[in-house]
């Protein structure tokens, strides 16, 4: 627990009507969207300006607390739930569009803005925003940023980090600093804001962002294929990509999961399918229109039963849909939903769905899998009730075996959920040990008391002789009590 004189402290620092730490408060900010993870923080603070976190982490240093850096935790691996003797610092509140320059095609914003409000926002001046997470609706750019979240056009348009030019950020010792810059080209020294990308709120706290734009594709055409066979549509992913298109989306969804889509949704699928493929091209209208075309060829010469293709916008987000909902569908079955992000290269997303399947009959468990077939980004999620141990056991154990398996064909054990707490033995087991060493390292030069995020992406393990800092030495005892193991 934080001393009182400290919670105090910190109320008179961020003001009294931005200061919580009522019960239903911490209830309320002690998960995110991982299952199975949750903390009291000890008070939860709605800063007013960089300078006010600036002051929030030099008493995080003197007194030795946590600060963990929240959006609107929807993250699935916990990258924004409480440690102990922790505080939630939030910055979903800054929600404006500070400047958006069509001569640089760059936008500056704040930190909790929230992805598809910003994405609209920027369409209609006729740019775009490609980074496009399932959660756009409510994640923040901070937290995609600190994520380095994919989405559905990674494909063809790369992840965020692709799009993030700059940052003001705050650094655990109190500093502000600007990364980056409108300069196209900038070598600079050290890459430092790529540091800060894919970060968890571990290395920095971003109090605005400088993202890049590009010009809105002309048009786009959104289809639906429909395979009575997995590996047809595994095969079409495969000649799509080797014909040299690379569509805007290419999405699966299995037999369980078209039956959750359908029964949720009534979107009129197929429920005897073993797979379906959302397919979008995007671009100049009469590439879309050739390619589209082919897409269509190479569906059928793989047995596609039929491939629907939507005649108007309407009937294109209809089709979306049904990729979508998807987790929101599968996660009615059951109460808890443990969603993972397993990634293999692209050739191997056959062959790693057969081992899921595989996996999860060992372990008597029911699996919906779905994801971005077009990068290996897949999605295995396991429907189960967080009141049943065993199967929670089981399910722990099934995850570890299509952890080690999608390492085994050359994939990582996240593409784009981050490590937080819910993957950081995977990372620590299945990572090279002077690669981790190395990401230790410079977490300490950063962040020597570890007052930010600490115990995200790896583990505490201090090095140095003598007494430990003290919010060490109580988030290793809590963490020793194996409650994320
Ligand atoms: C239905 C659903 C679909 C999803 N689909 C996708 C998807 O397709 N692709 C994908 O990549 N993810 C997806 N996610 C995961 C999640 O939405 C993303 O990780 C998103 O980027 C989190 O944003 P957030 O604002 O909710 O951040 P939070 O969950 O609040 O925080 C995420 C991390 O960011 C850090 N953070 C937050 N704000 C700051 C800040 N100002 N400075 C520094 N660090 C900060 C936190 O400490 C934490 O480590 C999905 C989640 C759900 C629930």
């Amino acid at each position: 627990m934080i001393d009182a004189s400290t919670l105090t402290r910190l109320r008179s620092i961020v003001g009294a009507s931005n200061y919580f730490d009522g019960p239903e408060d911490k209830i309320t900010y002690s998960y995110d969207g991982t299952p199975l993870l949750n903390q009291l923080p000890d008070a939860i603070l709605r800063p007013q300006s960089p300078a006010e976190i600036a002051q929030v982490l030099a008493l995080a240093n003197q007194e030795r607390f946590a600060v963990v850096p929240r959006g609107s935790g929807s993250g699935l691996s916990g990258g924004s739930v409480p440690t102990e003797n922790s505080v939630v610092l939030l910055t979903n509140h800054w929600t404006r569009v500070l400047e958006i320059d069509e001569r640089n095609l760059t936008a500056w914003v704040e930190p909790g803005v929230l992805t598809a409000a910003f994405q609209a926002q920027v369409e209609g001046k006729g740019l775009f925003y490609p980074p496009d997470p399932g959660s756009a609706a409510i994640s923040t750019l901070a937290g995609n940023v600190a994520e380095n979240a994919g989405g559905l056009r990674g494909l063809k348009y790369g992840v965020t980090k692709n799009y993030v030019l700059g940052m003001e950020v705050v650094l655990p010792s109190g500093d502000i600093v600007l990364l980056g810059g409108k300069n196209v080209k900038d070598v600079a020294g050290y890459n430092l804001k790529d540091f800060l990308i894919g970060s968890e709120g571990t290395l920095g706290v971003f109090t605005k962002l400088l993202l890049k734009l590009i010009p809105k594709p002309e048009t786009s055409r959104t289809m639906l294929a429909f395979y009575p066979k997995l590996s047809d549509a595994a095969e079409t992913v495969s000649d799509i990509i080797a014909a040299k298109i690379s569509p805007a989306a290419l999405e699966f969804l299995d037999n369980m999961t078209i039956r959750c889509v359908e029964e949720y949704a009534h979107l009129g699928l197929p429920t005897d399918l073993e797979a379906l493929l959302l397919i979008e091209v995007d671009g100049h209208h009469a590439v879309v229109e050739e390619e589209a075309a082919l897409i269509q060829q190479l569906c059928r010469k793989h047995r596609a039963r039929e491939v629907k293709v939507a005649a108007d916008a309407q009937e294109a987000m209809r089709l979306r849909s049904a990729r979508k909902v998807a987790f929101s569908a599968l996660a009615r079955v059951r109460p808890t939903t443990i969603l993972e992000d397993a990634t293999v290269p692209r050739s191997e997303v056959a062959p790693m769905l057969e081992r899921i399947q595989q996996i999860s009959k060992k372990h008597g468990l029911t699996f919906g899998n779905f994801g971005h077939a077009g990068d290996g980004n897949l999605h295995p999620t396991c429907l189960t009730d967080e009141r049943d141990t065993a199967e929670i056991h089981r399910a722990e154990q099934a995850f570890e075996e299509i952890f080690e398996e999608a390492v085994k064909m050359g994939g990582t054990i996240t593409g784009e959920h981050g490590t937080g707490l819910s993957k950081r033995r995977f990372l620590e087991k299945l990572t090279p040990p002077p690669a981790v060493e190395m990401m230790r390292r410079i977490k300490e030069s950063i962040d020597p008391n570890s007052v930010l995020n600490p115990g995200k992406i790896f583990s505490l393990k201090p090095r140095c002789e003598g007494p430990l800092p003290k919010s060490r030495e109580v988030i290793e005892k809590f963490l020793s009590q194996g409650a994320f193991t």
